[in-house]
């Protein structure tokens, strides 16, 4: 069995227990494998482990990887999820290739993606990036922008708004990982007020899986537990 298989079997009991702890369904935690820096080779293993969910940082390097996998048929469609920084000036790659985007922190950006999606392709799925830590350095909108980027991003004729996604700062202990992660789970509380249709909660990463379930994420985002430590050399 390759490791990958190995670890990705891991996650998935990991995300069960987490789950069982607070009551909730495993079925209602998405495993998102993050496959940024990492090989065509270790997206092979994951998929030949039955894992068709696959998250990218960059744009040319996910491209790529959309494009490799897009002439093979497997027995489910691979979904691709960009989840890394965006510049205005690339968003037309990223609306032409991937099914979800789950790092859109300017109403601008939205506005170009909606615009450059293909008329032939589904809506793009997309997670507004919210900025937990209200740190000024961070990417993401912070939680007074929400709702105003909210409503006009679900007039936009080409996307489909699904929910928020946050990197909160490192923390170490559970309490703290939890604190950052309710307040995500909250703030998308607050918005289904205005907007019901909204089912997704994209949080938690290899090191604070455990707290983002027991917050309510709907997609876990893992990366070195699945394939292991990125080299950026
Ligand atoms: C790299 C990355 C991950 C995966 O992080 P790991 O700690 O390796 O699991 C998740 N989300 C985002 C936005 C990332 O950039």
């Amino acid at each position: 069995m390759s490791s990958i298989k190995q670890n990705i079997e891991q996650v998935i009991s990991q995300i069960g227990l987490a789950a069982e702890k607070c009551g909730r369904n495993a079925d209602s935690v998405q495993l998102l494998a993050v496959s940024k820096t990492k090989p065509i080779a270790a997206i092979e293993d994951a998929i030949a482990a039955g894992h068709y969910a696959f998250g990218e940082n960059y744009v040319q390097e996910g491209v790529e990887k959309v494009q490799h996998f897009a002439s093979d048929s497997y027995p489910q469609p691979i979904t691709w999820h960009f989840i890394g920084p965006i510049q205005s000036n690339k968003t037309r790659p990223i609306a032409e290739h991937f099914d979800w985007v789950h790092s859109v922190d300017r109403v601008k950006i939205a506005r170009r993606l909606s615009e450059q999606r293909p008329a032939e392709m589904a809506p793009l799925n997309i997670l507004l990036q919210v900025n937990t830590s209200g740190e000024a350095s961070k990417s993401g909108l912070d939680n007074d922008e929400i709702l105003a980027a909210a409503d006009e991003i679900a007039q936009m004729p080409n996307l489909v708004l699904r929910g928020l996604m946050s990197i909160p700062q490192k923390a170490e202990d559970y309490d703290s990982q939890l604190a950052a992660f309710t307040q995500l789970a909250e703030l998308q509380a607050k918005l289904k007020e205005t907007h019901p249709q909204l089912d997704t909660l994209s949080m938690g990463m290899s090191g604070d899986l455990d707290a983002a379930v027991a917050a309510g994420s709907t997609i876990v985002r893992i990366g070195t537990a699945i394939f292991g430590a990125r080299d950026y050399s």
